[in-house]
């Protein structure tokens, strides 16, 4: 496997935030992987796990060793009357994957289409669009433990999946590098058209009874017209999560604002709508030299060209602190940020 030095990162990152790796190398194979845990040793430089780069925000130079996970391949493991199994390799395009799916017949990731990035990213925070997560159509994954090596099969349950959350953000985070991921697909359509605007979006395409080809050329259509694209516009998706407070609370906001919007969720909460939040306290649009907040989908943080992660950073604090005075809510970041400090010693 080959090892690069000094490589600027502005192309492994959607931001296009342009930091350093000291060493970059991309591993095809679980063994590359452990020789690459080999060279961190050696070189005596921690680790850091890449995938597509869409969940980044780097904020430093990188004095390690970057291992950007291109483990291909896609089978068919199992099968039965109803399901097929598909298990898949991290480095594989998550978008490619749900065309692959949509190609043999199969249901399940159509709404999940074009989320970019690489399917061994897609559990760390059970990547979700359009009323689907991927826990429901997860079956298992392989990773392996860091620095042994040892491979393990993590089920549904051992992910412990919750909203853009997994164990591997949380216990096992910088523990486990993902090398396969299992998914359960439905050889019989069962269509999931209520959430946002795709029933109206499939309307107007005039598809009546959708078929997962439908509902992923409608789920495109409004993801392109509502969010940037990284290749023109640098940015890592929603930057926030959506906040869920507590029904009492919820209800007392919406006397002053009666038309926020809000999703009862288990435990007697109610999940806000962060866009809301962000727009209505006015940052929708807000340029700040470099960077902003994008004009159409105020959760998204842009990159005009030449942003740095520390303004981009500091930015979401400006906003993480105008919703706590505004509305008394913490808004959490759900795109993960890079620096000294996450990087894995072996
Ligand atoms: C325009 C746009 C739209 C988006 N829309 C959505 C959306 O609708 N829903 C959604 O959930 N997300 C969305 N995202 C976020 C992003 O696409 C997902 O989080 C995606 O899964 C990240 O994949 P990646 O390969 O780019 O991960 P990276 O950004 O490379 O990595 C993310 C984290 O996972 C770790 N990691 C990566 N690969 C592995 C591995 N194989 N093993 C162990 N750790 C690993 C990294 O160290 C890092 O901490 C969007 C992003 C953009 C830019």
């Amino acid at each position: 496997m080959k090892i690069q030095e000094n490589i600027s990162l502005s192309a492994y990152n959607t931001f296009g935030i342009n930091k350093k790796a000291r060493f970059l190398c991309e591993a095809e194979s679980r063994e590359d992987v452990l020789y690459a845990f080999n060279q961190s040793r050696i070189l005596n430089k921690p680790l850091f796990v890449l995938g597509g780069g869409s969940n980044i925000l780097l904020l430093e130079d990188l004095d390690a060793v970057v291992l950007k996970i291109n483990i291909q391949g896609i089978d068919s493991i199992r099968e039965d009357g109803e399901q097929v199994i598909l298990k898949v390799g991290a480095g594989v395009v998550w978008h490619d994957l749900v065309r692959y799916s949509i190609e043999m017949g199969l249901s399940g990731l159509e709404n999940l289409s074009l989320i970019p990035g690489t399917v061994g990213a897609a559990p760390m925070q059970n990547i979700g669009a359009y009323g689907v997560e991927i826990k429901s159509v997860f079956d298992h994954l392989e990773a392996m433990e860091i620095p042994s090596g040892k491979l393990r099969v993590f089920t549904g349950k051992d992910c412990r999946f919750g909203y853009r959350e997994s164990i591997f953000k949380n216990k096992l985070k910088g523990k486990y590098i993902i090398t396969h991921v299992a998914f359960r697909l439905n050889k019989k359509h069962q269509p999931n058209i209520n959430y946002g605007d795709i029933r109206l979006t499939l309307k107007e395409m005039g598809n009546a009874y959708p078929s997962p080809v439908n509902i992923s050329e409608a789920v495109v259509k409004i993801r392109q017209q509502k969010l940037p694209d990284p290749k023109e516009l640098g940015n890592a998706g929603s930057f926030f999560k959506n906040p869920t407070i507590p029904l009492f609370d919820f209800n007392q906001l919406k006397n002053q604002y009666p038309e926020i919007p809000g999703y009862p969720v288990e435990d007697n909460r109610v999940k806000i709508p962060a866009a809301w939040l962000i727009d209505t306290a006015g940052w929708k649009g807000k340029r700040c030299g470099a960077i902003g907040v994008h004009e159409k989908q105020p959760l998204v943080l842009v990159n005009y060209g030449g942003g740095t992660g520390t303004d981009i950073l500091e930015l979401s604090g400006k906003i993480q602190a105008d919703i706590l005075g505004k509305f008394g809510i913490q808004l959490e970041r759900e795109v993960n940020t890079i620096s000294s400090e996450n990087l894995i010693q072996l």
